[in-house]
C-alpha cells in the first residue's frame, strides 16, 4: 500500500501496484508510490479531456484558481519541503525555497496580462491573432526540481485554458503527488491530474491519443524519444533538455570574487541543475589562482543529509546519477586530471560525493564533453579567446552559458558569440517567471516562462473579419 495517492478526475486514487522511492541520504527505500495502471492512465486522460470545455470557457475563473493554488502551496510549504528533501536530497532550506518558487510561478501566471494582438483595425478589416488552448497537455518532469519544474508547465498550460496530466520522475514522485492532493479542491475536477509510475509510464503518456501536447523536461536522450513518439500524431512538444553550460572567464577577472559566484552557479542543487555551470574556461595566465580559489570554496562547503542544520550540499539525487558522477570523476583522474578539491564519494551510507574541482583537464575528455549533472566542475585552460569561444560552442548542447570580466561591454560582446538559449554576463543561473528559458541545438525545442511559455501551450488562430 502506498502512503501517497494519485489525483484523477478530482478523486484520490490508489494504484493496484506500487514502487519504492529511495531516500538518497540513506540509500534505503522510505516510501511506496502508486504505479499508475494503463486503465488509470486512460481515466486520467478522459478526465482531463472532459474538464477542458468548461475550463477553457472562463479565463477569470482560471486566474482565480491559479492564485488559490499558489496560496495553498505556500500554506503547506513546510510539509512539501520535508517530502522533497526526503526523496530528492536537497537541504530543507533549499526545498522550502523550491516550494515558494513553485507558488511564485503559479502566481505570476495567475497575474500575467495577455493583451489582445490586433493586427488590423480599419475600414477594410478587423484582424486579430487569437491564442486557442490545445486541449490536454501532458507534463513530464525530472527529479532535480520536481515541484518548480512542474509549475513552469502548469502555470502557462492552465492559464491558456488547457487541462493537464502531470507525471513526475519515479525518483521523486512524492511531493508532486502531495501537490495534486493539495490542489484537489482548488482546481475543478479533471483540470489537473497527477499520476506516477516507473519510466514506461512516460512513454505511455507520450504515445497516448488524448494529449495534444507533450511538455517535457529531462535528458536529451529521453527528449529524442518523446519527439519521436509525438511525431505520428504531430503532437506539439516543448522539450527542455540537458545542458553542458560553459563559463568563460576573461583575463581581467577578480579571481576570488568570480570563483565564489562560479562555485555557486556550478554546485547549486549539488550541480543538478540543467543550466548549472558544467565547465569553466580560464586564461592560462590566471589558471592557477582561479583553480585555487574554486578549490578553497569547494573545501568550505558542508556536505550532509538535507535534514541537518548547516548543510550546503545534500547527496546526489539517486543511485544511477551517483554512479555516473563517480564514473566520470574516476575516468578523469585516470586520464591525468588533478583533483584540486574533493575527488571521492564519502564513505557513508547514501549517495554523498565530495564537491570536486578538477584541474588539468581539457576538451575531448568525458568530464568536459558530457553533462555531469553532479558536484564536480572541470576547469579548462585557454590561451586564445577565439579558441575558448569555439570550444565552448563545440557541443550539441546549447542551453546557456556565461562570460565573466571586469569590462561588461567586452564580456557582453563575447557572450553574444555563445550558441545557447541564455547568455549571462557576470552572473549565471538567473531564472525568473518572466524570462523565457529554453535551449538551442539539442538542448531543446521551444521555451517556457513569460507570454512565450503561454503561447507554447496554444494554437495560433488568425481571426479576420472583412469590413465594407
Ligand atoms: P530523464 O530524461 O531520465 O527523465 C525525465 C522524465 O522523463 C522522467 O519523468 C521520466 O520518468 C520520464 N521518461 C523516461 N522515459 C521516458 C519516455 N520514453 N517517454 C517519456 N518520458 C519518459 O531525465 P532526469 O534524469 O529525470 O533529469 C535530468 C536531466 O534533465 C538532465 O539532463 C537535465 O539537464 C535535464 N533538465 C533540463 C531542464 C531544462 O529546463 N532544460 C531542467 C531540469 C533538468
Amino acid at each position: 500500500m502506498s502512503d501517497f495517492t494519485m489525483t484523477i478526475g478530482g478523486e484520490q486514487v490508489a494504484a493496484p501496484e506500487t514502487f519504492e522511492v529511495v531516500n538518497p541520504a540513506t540509500g534505503a527505500p522510505h516510501a511506496q508510490a502508486p504505479a499508475c495502471s494503463p486503465a488509470q492512465l486512460d481515466d486520467a486522460m478522459a478526465a482531463a479531456a472532459a474538464a477542458f470545455p468548461a475550463w477553457r470557457a472562463d479565463p477569470d475563473a482560471r486566474r482565480a484558481a491559479l492564485s488559490a493554488a499558489a496560496a495553498r502551496l505556500r500554506e503547506h510549504a513546510r510539509e512539501l519541503a520535508v517530502i522533497l528533501t526526503a526523496e530528492q536530497g536537497k537541504p530543507l532550506g533549499s526545498a522550502t525555497v523550491e516550494v515558494f518558487g513553485t507558488a511564485m510561478w503559479l502566481q505570476y501566471f495567475a497575474d500575467l496580462a495577455l493583451p489582445r494582438e490586433i493586427l488590423q483595425d480599419d475600414e477594410k478589416a478587423f484582424t486579430e491573432v487569437v491564442r486557442r488552448p490545445l486541449g490536454v497537455v501532458a507534463a513530464i518532469t525530472p527529479w532535480n526540481f520536481p515541484l518548480a519544474l512542474a509549475s513552469w508547465k502548469l502555470g502557462p498550460a492552465l492559464l491558456a485554458g488547457n487541462t493537464v496530466v502531470l507525471k513526475p520522475s519515479p525518483h521523486t514522485p512524492l511531493a508532486t503527488l502531495r501537490m495534486g492532493d493539495l490542489l484537489r479542491d482548488v482546481l475543478p475536477p479533471g483540470v489537473l491530474n497527477v499520476v506516477s509510475g516507473p519510466d514506461p509510464l512516460g512513454a505511455a503518456i507520450t504515445a497516448h491519443e488524448v494529449p495534444r501536447k507533450i511538455s517535457f523536461t529531462g535528458s536529451v536522450a529521453t527528449g529524442r524519444a518523446v519527439a519521436a513518439a509525438a511525431a505520428p500524431r504531430l503532437k506539439r512538444v516543448t522539450l527542455e533538455l540537458g545542458g553542458n553550460d560553459p563559463a568563460i572567464l576573461l583575463d581581467d577577472v577578480d579571481a576570488a570574487a568570480v570563483a565564489d559566484k562560479v562555485f555557486e552557479a556550478a554546485f547549486a542543487n549539488n550541480g543538478q541543475v540543467c543550466s548549472a555551470i558544467k565547465r569553466v574556461y580560464v586564461p592560462e595566465s590566471r589558471y592557477a589562482e582561479v583553480v585555487e580559489a574554486l578549490a578553497q570554496r569547494a573545501g568550505e562547503a558542508v556536505v550532509g543529509p538535507g535534514t541537518e542544520e548547516g548543510v550546503d550540499l545534500g547527496p546526489v539525487g539517486n543511485l544511477p546519477q551517483f554512479e555516473r558522477v563517480r564514473e566520470l570523476v574516476s575516468a578523469a583522474l585516470d586520464g591525468g586530471a588533478k583533483a584540486a578539491a574533493g575527488g571521492r564519494a564519502l564513505d557513508r551510507p547514501g549517495y554523498f560525493h565530495e564537491p570536486t574541482v578538477l584541474a588539468d583537464v581539457t576538451d575531448g575528455s568525458r568530464i568536459v564533453d558530457e553533462e555531469q549533472f553532479g558536484p564536480v566542475l572541470p576547469v579548462v585552460a585557454y590561451r586564445d579567446l577565439d579558441d575558448a569561444v569555439a570550444r565552448a560552442n563545440a557541443t550539441h548542447f546549447g542551453l546557456s552559458g556565461s562570460v565573466w570580466g571586469a569590462d561588461p561591454e567586452r564580456a557582453t560582446a563575447v557572450a553574444a558569440r555563445l550558441e545557447c538559449g541564455t547568455a549571462w554576463v557576470n552572473t549565471h543561473l538567473v531564472l525568473a517567471p518572466h524570462l523565457p528559458f529554453g535551449g538551442v541545438k539539442q538542448s531543446g525545442i521551444g521555451v517556457e516562462n513569460g507570454p512565450w511559455g503561454v503561447h507554447g501551450c496554444t494554437d495560433l488562430q488568425v481571426l479576420h473579419t472583412a469590413r465594407g
